[in-house]
């Protein structure tokens, strides 16, 4: 799925999808004109799998006036994902699960702010077709709805004027699941069950969309609650704190859990843990609870659990304040995928490194780096990605006294010898090759520009970082870098980060290295 289009295409495509601002007419069966036909394609679109329709003012045939909220973000790399026309303040998901049967019911609540520039008379959700959506409210009356694979595309009963609110409600069930490939070449997502008969929802970039409607991309976060009802003896995690009062009533031989989170976070950082699992809590050092849950006879994850602490408060002394008021993990133990994510305030590890602290190092550094500040695109993921991979290189250095420029030498060393190691730049890269070089191109690359800047300059930037920005891109970075440094950072930038070769002997050793 990576090679769809060509990057002019898509780019070129993302400018139609965010300017549409058709008049065609409101048709309910087979000729609503999707998104997809815009694109060139050698297929029709399919049927729509579900139309919904509220009283007849709203229904077929009223006059479509106003424009479309696009189908897709505007993001060059993955166009479908999220969606134009609005900006999300908040999900509030009311659900029941049924681990026996995996199946879901939810009423989920969007509080938005129409950002079209005219009245907005039609705009796109992102929902996984495995759900079925019965019932869509847009300001509290009913709503024309259309179910085309992942798009819920929404007709409220008028026009919505620029800049008014917007709180959409959507009735739906379903049996959540893994959405195989993502988008765009992308790796899985979605709703995961573990070995002990849980379920679990991760995934980069796509996993919210596989159990609630939302606007799928990190450019629009918003703050997250989930009041989950299940089975008496299962137990439910989620992002942010649990909540403990007005909690309603589950009924006989249920139990209902409510969690919440009131900093903004972008849509893959939500997720929810339902399970037999252990809750193990602690506290910062400032009264920050610490709350972890681990999955039944995973090995392990108490040890990687109760290091949290420890580098929350060795990442703080670089990166500023620890930016959530909450902590821990989720330890789901063994699933049909292996994977560590980064989840707000609660990462995930699933992954085949529970032996070591690193990777608690990672995901705890992604709460400063890809959580606190967020992607605007995800070809800029190297924000994210390049430094909470370099977070694992400034705990050992801390901790152990590693050396960092013999780590370096040494890696490069073998990198200098395989042309295949630059290939794929850290800006920029295909779709589908944003979780490749950062992981190692990346931390070699932020020791160069460490070396570069010099150190007190380098840990201005880490520090300064988080504090001072809350969507960015990479190009935002580099003028960071380039005002902390107090000089014009561009080649060298040009050559570590956005490259596809070794980067030039000039430029190869900066500071220090390679002496
Ligand atoms: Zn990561």
């Amino acid at each position: 799925m990576r090679a769809w289009f060509n990057r002019p295409a898509l780019t070129a495509l993302a400018l139609i999808l965010a300017t549409c601002s058709c008049t065609t007419s409101w048709t309910m069966r087979g000729s609503l004109p999707s998104p997809k036909a815009v694109l060139p394609s050698t297929s029709p679109s399919p049927a729509p799998s579900t139309i919904g329709s509220a009283a007849a003012p709203s229904g077929p045939g009223r006059p479509d006036v106003g424009t479309h909220g696009s189908a897709g973000f505007g993001d060059p790399d993955y166009p479908e994902s999220g969606n134009g026309g609005y900006d999300v303040e908040s999900y509030v998901l009311d659900l029941s699960y049924d681990p026996d049967s995996n199946k879901l019911r939810s009423t989920a609540h969007l509080n938005a702010t129409v950002t079209s520039r005219e009245a907005l008379s039609r705009f796109n959700l992102d929902l996984q077709p495995t759900m079925n959506v019965s019932a869509v409210t847009v300001n509290g009356t009913a709503a024309s709805f259309l179910h085309e694979e992942a798009e819920l595309v929404v007709r409220p009963v008028a026009p919505l004027e620029p800049k008014s609110a917007l709180v959409v409600e959507v009735r739906y069930s379903g049996m959540p699941a893994v959405v195989r490939g993502g988008r765009g070449g992308a790796p899985d997502g979605g709703w995961y069950r573990t070995k002990s008969g849980g379920a679990f929802a991760a995934g980069q970039p796509i996993s919210a969309s596989a159990w609630y409607p939302v606007n799928e991309h990190p450019g629009d976060t918003a703050t997250f609650a989930v009041t989950a009802t299940v089975a008496h003896g299962w137990k439910v995690i989620s992002n942010g704190l649990p909540q403990t009062t007005d909690l309603p009533n589950p009924g006989h031989g249920r139990s209902v859990f409510r969690w919440q989170l009131d900093q903004p976070i972008a849509s893959y950082l939500t997720t929810i843990y339902i399970d037999t699992f252990t809750t193990v809590e602690e506290t910062l050092r400032n009264g920050t609870p610490i709350i972890s849950a681990i999955g039944p006879d995973v090995e392990g994850a108490r040890e990687l659990a109760s290091r949290t602490s420890a580098v929350i408060d060795v990442l703080a002394s670089y990166f500023g304040p620890y930016p959530f008021d909450a902590a821990g993990g989720i330890f789901p133990g063994e699933s049909s995928t292996h994977i560590d994510l980064e989840t707000a305030t609660r990462p995930i590890y699933t992954g085949a490194h529970m032996h070591s602290v690193d990777i608690v190092v990672h995901e705890v550094a992604h709460q400063w780096f890809g959580n606190s500040v967020t992607l605007k695109r995800w070809s800029d993921i190297c924000i994210n990605e390049c430094f909470a991979s370099y977070a694992v290189w400034l705990w050992h250095e801390n901790v152990d006294g590693t050396d960092l420029n013999a780590r370096w030498e040494r890696q490069m060393r073998s990198a200098i010898a395989d042309p295949a190691f630059w290939r794929s730049p850290l800006v920029a890269m295909p779709p589908g090759e944003e979780f490749t070089s950062v992981y190692d191109r990346g931390p070699l690359a932020l020791h160069a520009l460490r070396n570069e800047m010099g150190d007190d300059a380098f840990f201005t930037l880490l520090e300064k970082w988080p504090a001072t920005y809350g969507h960015a891109s990479f190009d935002d970075l580099e003028a960071f870098a380039s005002r902390v440094a107090g000089r014009d950072l561009g080649p060298f930038m040009d050559a570590w980060f956005r490259g596809t070769t070794l980067p030039p002997e000039e430029l190869r050793y900066p500071g220090n290295l390679g002496q």
